[in-house]
Formats: C-alpha cells, sequence, structure tokens
C-alpha cells in the first residue's frame, strides 16, 4: 500500500510559475506572478520556472523539488513565511483566515478539510468511524492532494475532489472522531509540514502552533464565546436555506469542541507563544486587523 502522501501537483494549471521576487531585502516566493501584485510588489521577479504539468502526483511531487532547488541555489535565500491559527469550531477561523492570508498575499490552508476528507471516506465506504484501526488503515490505503485553485482549497481523496461534499454535519462529527486517531494525525501533520515547509502560508487549526508548526514566528489562537460560535454558525445555515435549530448547533458545536479538546493526542489548546484573540465582541474587519498587527509586530515589520 502506498502511504499517505502529499503529492505538490500543479493539478489546476497547465504551468505553474514558480517565481521569486526581491521585497525589503528578502526573496519571496509565489506560485502566480499575480500573487506579486497582490503583494504590492513593485519589483519585477527575479526568475520564473516553469514547471510542466505532470499527469502522475508523485513524478509532479519530485519534479517540483527538483525546480526548487534549481531555484534556490540561484537565489540567496527565500523566506517562508508561516502562519499558526489555531482556534475552536465556529471562531471564524477559516473566512478570517482567507481575509488575512490574502492581504498577505500568501495561501490559506484548511488543514480541518483534510480530516473531513478522511472521515468523509469512511462515511462513504462504510469503514465505522469508532474503528480507530479500521479508519487508519483506510487513511494509509488512500493518496490525499491539495490543491489551491482561483477559488480556494480543492482536497482530493484518489484522485476524486471531494471538496464540495465535506461540509455537512455528518461530516463534520466523523472528522472529529477520525482526528483523535495517532496514525491518522501522524500522517496529516507529516503531509502538512511538507506543505508549509516549501510556500509561504497561512495554516489553520487545531494543533498547527502546538505540533504541526511548533516554530512558527507568528502563532494566533482565535476563539470567541460558545454561544456567539454557535449563533454565527447557525446564521451561516440559515442564510445557506438550510434547515437549522440553533439549540442543535450550539449542541453539535459543545460535543465537537469537548471532543478536541479533551482527545489524548494533540488537544486542542493555545500554544505558549500564541497570541489569543478573542472575537465575541469584534467584528470581521476588526479581527483581520487585529491579526494583521499581530503579523507586522511579530515579523519587525517586514509583512505589515
Ligand atoms: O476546522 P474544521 O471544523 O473544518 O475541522 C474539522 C475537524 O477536524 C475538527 O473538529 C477537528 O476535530 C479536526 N481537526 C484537527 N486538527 C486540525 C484541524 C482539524 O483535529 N489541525
Amino acid at each position: 500500500h502506498q502511504c499517505l502522501a502529499y503529492k505538490h501537483a500543479p493539478l489546476y494549471h497547465d504551468t505553474l510559475l514558480f517565481s521569486t521576487c526581491k521585497a525589503k531585502n528578502r526573496y519571496v516566493s509565489a506560485w502566480d506572478t499575480g500573487r506579486f501584485d497582490r503583494m504590492g510588489l513593485r519589483e519585477r521577479p527575479q526568475s520564473h520556472l516553469a514547471l510542466p504539468q505532470e499527469r502522475n502526483p508523485l513524478q509532479a511531487a519530485d519534479s517540483h523539488k527538483k525546480y526548487y532547488i534549481e531555484s534556490k541555489q540561484k537565489e540567496t535565500f527565500l523566506m517562508v513565511l508561516n502562519i499558526a491559527m489555531d482556534g475552536p469550531v465556529g471562531a471564524g477561523k477559516s473566512s478570517i483566515a482567507d481575509a488575512v492570508a490574502k492581504r498577505l498575499g500568501i495561501l490559506h490552508l484548511d488543514t480541518g478539510a483534510m480530516y473531513r476528507a478522511i472521515g468523509l471516506t469512511a462515511l462513504e465506504k462504510g469503514v465505522p468511524v469508532q474503528d480507530e484501526q479500521a479508519v487508519t488503515a483506510l487513511c494509509q490505503a488512500l493518496s490525499m492532494t491539495v490543491g489551491h485553485a482561483a477559488d480556494g482549497q480543492h482536497t482530493l481523496v484518489d484522485g476524486r475532489d471531494v471538496t464540495g461534499f465535506i461540509r455537512t454535519p455528518e461530516v463534520s462529527m466523523a472528522a472529529s472522531t477520525v482526528a483523535k486517531y495517532a496514525g491518522v494525525r501522524a500522517a496529516m501533520v507529516a503531509l502538512q509540514r511538507r506543505l508549509a515547509q516549501e510556500t509561504p502560508m497561512l495554516v489553520d487549526g487545531r494543533d498547527i502552533g502546538t505540533r504541526v508548526l511548533m516554530n512558527a514566528p507568528v502563532k494566533i489562537f482565535l476563539t470567541a464565546s460558545a454561544e456567539e460560535r454557535a449563533r454565527r454558525r447557525y446564521q451561516e445555515m440559515v442564510n445557506k436555506g438550510m434547515d437549522a435549530n440553533f439549540d442543535d448547533v450550539l449542541r453539535d458545536l459543545r460535543a465537537r469542541d469537548e471532543q478536541d479538546m479533551h482527545r489524548a493526542v494533540d488537544p486542542l489548546r493555545a500554544a505558549e507563544d500564541a497570541v489569543t484573540v478573542d472575537s465575541t465582541n469584534l467584528t470581521f474587519d476588526e479581527v483581520v486587523e487585529a491579526i494583521l498587527r499581530i503579523v507586522a509586530d511579530k515579523t519587525g515589520g517586514a509583512w505589515a
């Protein structure tokens, strides 16, 4: 069986540009030149390396690595900015992370989507999510790919894009259950590290500051009261025209909090060096601005 591996495959582009640009005396890398514009960098990119699309994701990962090394030799160094963002269910991590990453011109990696993809696969294949051994075996047999397209992150299991199927309440609960298993977590953590090592990104999840990116220069713990988080989740469901009941939403949220904070392996908690942002009484924009100030502060103004 092939082990779970991150395939850094240029899935969504015929040609992927890997460019490097000098900004504020640091080299930054980006996957597309448009990102330099979004970052407001005026200097021309220093190098363009066109990566041919590979059909086999494993080969693509290898060729990507080769080009990366070649480009690294040409340049003095590449600064890879990693931001770790953790917090409980419904704290607004995903949308806040999207907005912050966009402002900084970096990618947002939603690690919850990866646990959701495993939960979904277990449900679809009839593997009982309570059966640790069976779920771990399933996880080790499947191959997961995470890619970023213009409309955001896409998560693929054995080549199938599951992005549209992972946001249901059943999958949320299944994700939280499979996320308890050490074997599943080890595979996911390895994948996430490999990703973040090569590309500047904001990674959101539950164990990013405490496990995945223990050395990240910026760590945020985003939280809000349980009632406020449930109220937002409920409103979101109502806006989407979904059938929702506030008490059910609050109960599910508390059950997931409970499971995430009390599991044996890497439970949800703030890293000692994380800055806590409580969004209970803040607007969306205020949270984004607060986080950008923390990033600027922690990076000596380099990423203001
Ligand atoms: O963030 P999201 O709600 O999409 O995550 C789904 C579930 O995946 C969480 O309830 C949590 O149990 C798990 N998870 C995790 N570690 C992460 C991200 C998510 O355990 N880094």
